[in-house]
This record gives C-alpha cells, structure tokens and sequence, in this order.
C-alpha cells in the first residue's frame, strides 16, 4: 500500500498565505475527509497536491512513498499514481470520452506496456455499467454539454478506470441531487481496498452518509484542527464549526 504524506505544508496564493503548516498523512485502504468552513484553503490544498501553477509552494513536502511529489510535473503525479478530479481538462472538442480515458491510462504506462483495445473496453463496460451509465457515454465528447451530474460521474468513471494509489476528490458532492450522490458514493465505495487511498474534500456532511470515512479532518485557517472518526462528521452536521472554534480559542 501507498502513503502520501504532507508535513508542514505552506502555501500562498499572490503573496498571501492560505496554507499555514498543514499536516495529513494517508495510507492505502483508508478513505479521509476534510471539512471545514468556506476560505479555509481546502481547495488550495487540493490545488497543491495537483500543482496548479498559480499556488506558491514556500514551506513543506508532500511525498507519495519515496517520491517528492513537489518535485514533479502535473502529468508525472498522475503517472506516479496521484489522481486529482480536477486536473482533467473541463470540455475538449473532438475528443471522446473512451479515447480519453484511453490514452489517460496508457500515459501512466510504460512505452510497450500499453493497454490492449480488447482489455481496455471490456473494463470500460464494465466500469460503465456499475456506475448505471448508458453506453452512448464513451462515444460523447468529454464533458461537451454534460450535466453537473454526469461531469461527477464521468470522474469516477476516470476514478474507477486510472486505478490511482491516491485520490484527492474536492466538492466531489456539489450539485450532486440524490441519486448522483448515490452513484458517485457508489463508485467510490467499489475502489476501497489496500491498494487505494482517498482524501474526500467537502463542505458538506451529506456525502459522508455514502461513504464512511476511517478518518475526518477539520481544517480552519489553513491547519487541520481537529481530527477523528466519522462521528466527528455527524457532531459538524448537527453542531456546526463553532464549539470547534469555542475549544480552540479561534475568533473569527
Ligand atoms: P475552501 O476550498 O476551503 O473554500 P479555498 O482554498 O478555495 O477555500 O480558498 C482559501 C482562500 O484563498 C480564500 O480566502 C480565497 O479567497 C483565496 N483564494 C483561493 N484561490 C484563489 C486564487 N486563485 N486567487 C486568489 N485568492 C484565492
Ligand atoms: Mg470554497
Ligand atoms: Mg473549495
């Protein structure tokens, strides 16, 4: 199993610092979530893992096993078995999804290792069929007039096909009306195994109705708070973030 592994993590945004020495360690089997208020730098942390350009890295590391993942390229993450919902391109004309997904696989491939066409559509309708998606979805263009809820489920259909070690998902949730919630939950509940960590970034408690997280993570100001199981989930939902703020003597 994999591990990545964020110590002191810092990290600005034009000059001004969002990410103040962030600390979160997650291991293949376990799925984590992060919740917290809105502007606490959930996406930014999502965006620094994926290492989006706009987002100055000044303190910190973020390994996955051995690698220095700060270190590398957007596309050597994902070879390196890093999987970021939001690194996929958001509409590409004349590209369909099959194809798409197709050469996403074969980039984390080695040259002459690549998936045959076979082995590849078998998986595809397989995959497909789990998450209840027609099969006219492989043949659209990506995302060209897709719903918010079938842009979701499209990403974990590349979720459930790329295989990764690791999963950063960020508002995975957002939009979602109840049965997509149902499918995406699905999805990601059918990649649980030793082989696959996962960090579920949300603002919302629902999500985690769907999927039980091992561990929930608070973050405010730029730090993780407060940490514990998926109660701690259930106590947010119905208590809200100030007796947090109460116990740590965070005024806002
Ligand atoms: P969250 O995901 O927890 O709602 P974000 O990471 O999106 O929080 O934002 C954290 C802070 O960083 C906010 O104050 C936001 O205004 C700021 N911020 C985020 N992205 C940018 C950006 N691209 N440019 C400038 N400021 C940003
Ligand atoms: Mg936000
Ligand atoms: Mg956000």
């Amino acid at each position: 199993a994999s591990t990545l592994k964020i110590e002191n993590l810092h990290v600005s945004i034009e000059g001004k610092e969002i990410l103040k020495g962030l600390n979160l360690e997650i291991n293949g089997g376990e799925i984590h979530a992060v919740m917290g208020p809105n502007g606490t730098g959930k996406s930014t942390l999502a965006s620094a893992i994926m290492g989006h350009p706009k987002y100055e890295i000044t303190e910190g590391s973020v390994f996955l096993d051995n690698e220095d993942v700060l270190e590398m390229e957007v596309d050597e993450r994902a070879k390196a078995g890093l999987f970021l919902a939001m690194q996929y391109p958001s509409e590409v004309s004349g590209v369909t999804n099959a194809d798409f997904l197709r050469s996403a696989i074969n980039a984390r491939r080695e040259e002459g290792d690549e998936i045959s066409l076979m082995k590849f559509i078998k998986k595809l309708d397989k995959k497909m069929a789990e998450l209840d998606m027609g099969e006219e979805f492989a043949q659209r263009y990506l995302n060209e007039g897709f719903s918010g809820g079938e842009k979701k489920r499209n990403e974990i259909l590349q979720l459930m096909m790329l295989e990764p070690k690791i999963a950063v998902l960020d508002e995975i949730d957002s939009g979602l009306d109840i049965d997509a919630l149902k499918v995406v939950s699905k999805g990601v509940n059918a990649m649980r195994s030793d082989d696959f960590g996962c960090l579920i970034i949300t603002h919302y408690q629902r999500l985690l109705n769907y999927i039980t997280p091992d561990k929930v993570h608070v973050m405010m100001q730029g730090r993780i708070v407060k940490s514990g199981g998926a109660e701690l989930a259930q106590r947010l939902e119905s208590e809200g973030y100030d007796w947090i703020k109460q116990e740590l003597g965070i005024k806002d």
